[in-house]
């Protein structure tokens, strides 16, 4: 399969809310893997400070389903969530994983570091050199890895464990390596935009990214670009109250500086989506958020603004 028909493919499965994306994406990448000589993408995945909830979003996906991401896409070589390994079995099979793999594995980070005093508000594991943070293993990992995603948005910008007073010093996983990150960001993510950039990993290289280093096929256009509520906002009707048939900028809905493709991949097997069901867009792929969100419920020119407002704030992108 061509890059540009993998893209469109990517698309049009979210605007036709079918299930083209599993029915041919996975055919291809096995049989991609099987012209070129591949093997599945080899992970290490990382969680560090967050909530759990991307990994949980992760083991909803469908179209493929978690099963078929195992068997045909990605070798899970390390998972401090998923694995039943603990303690010095754990510390060593990470050791082996990233010497074995040096240069060929993607590393995964799920959560914010706390680059703070050291990095010790976050200690993985205790060593006989002294405590293995967060922080050391994410740059250690990150250097010897041949790509890095973060997945969720405290991996990406810091998020709700950076929020203020992030007391902690928590912050994205770019800001303490001196490489490329892809953020795949969203609180939590939608599988679709985790899975699909792993393929694109493993059949074409790095997706194309925006400004904040996001994939552009699912992060390109604003929410409030494809939202089904875009004419009242065109004809100046907006919501009285939450529950109003209207537009929500009003209730303090932040589509339009927001990107995604929410309205149209839409969520738990891509059913549903916030405006769908009467609630605002909160913003949560930003760079800003939380703080830059909040108050949620109140219209953009009256949230509060944070120490890591985007440039983009309140202006809508195409
Ligand atoms: S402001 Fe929000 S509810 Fe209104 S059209 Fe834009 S995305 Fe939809």
């Amino acid at each position: 399969m061509e890059k540009v028909d993998f893209i469109k493919l990517c698309q049009d499965s979210a605007k036709a809310n079918n299930h083209e994306l599993s029915a041919k994406l996975l055919p291809s990448a096995r049989q991609y893997l099987l012209e070129h000589g591949l093997g599945k993408l080899p992970v290490i995945w990382l969680e560090t400070n967050d909530s759990g909830d991307n990994n949980i979003a992760f083991m909803n996906t469908t179209y493929p389903y978690l099963n078929q991401v195992f068997r045909d896409m990605i070798d899970l070589l390390y998972s401090n969530t998923f694995m039943a390994a603990q303690g010095t079995d754990a510390l060593q099979l990470l050791e082996d994983t990233m010497n074995h793999y040096q240069g060929k594995f993607t590393l995964v980070v799920e959560g914010a570091v706390p680059a703070k005093d050291g990095g010790l508000y976050n200690v993985i594991a205790r060593t006989k050199k002294g405590p293995l943070t967060a922080l050391d293993a994410v740059v250690r990992l990150g250097e010897a890895a041949q790509y890095v995603v973060a997945i969720g948005t405290c991996a990406s910008f810091g998020g709700a464990s950076s929020a203020a007073p992030n007391v902690t010093g928590s912050v994205g996983i770019s800001q303490v390596l001196k490489r490329q990150v892809i953020n795949v960001s969203g609180c939590p993510v939608n599988p679709d935009w985790f899975v699909g950039t792993l393929a694109h990993l493993l059949m074409y290289g790095p997706p194309e990214v925006d400004e904040l280093n996001r994939p552009k096929l699912f992060y390109g256009a604003t929410v409030h670009r494809h939202c089904q509520r875009r004419s009242y906002f065109d004809n100046k009707e907006y919501a009285k109250q939450l529950g109003d048939i209207e537009c929500m900028f009003s209730q303090g809905c932040s589509g339009p500086r927001t990107g995604s493709d929410c309205p149209y991949r839409q969520w738990i097997n891509h059913v549903s989506w916030p405006v769908k069901v009467n609630t605002p867009c909160i913003g949560c792929t930003n760079r800003d958020f939380p703080d830059g969100s909040a108050p949620f419920f109140s219209p953009l020119p009256q949230k509060t603004t944070s120490h890591k407002q985007q440039p983009d704030m309140g202006k809508e992108r195409p």
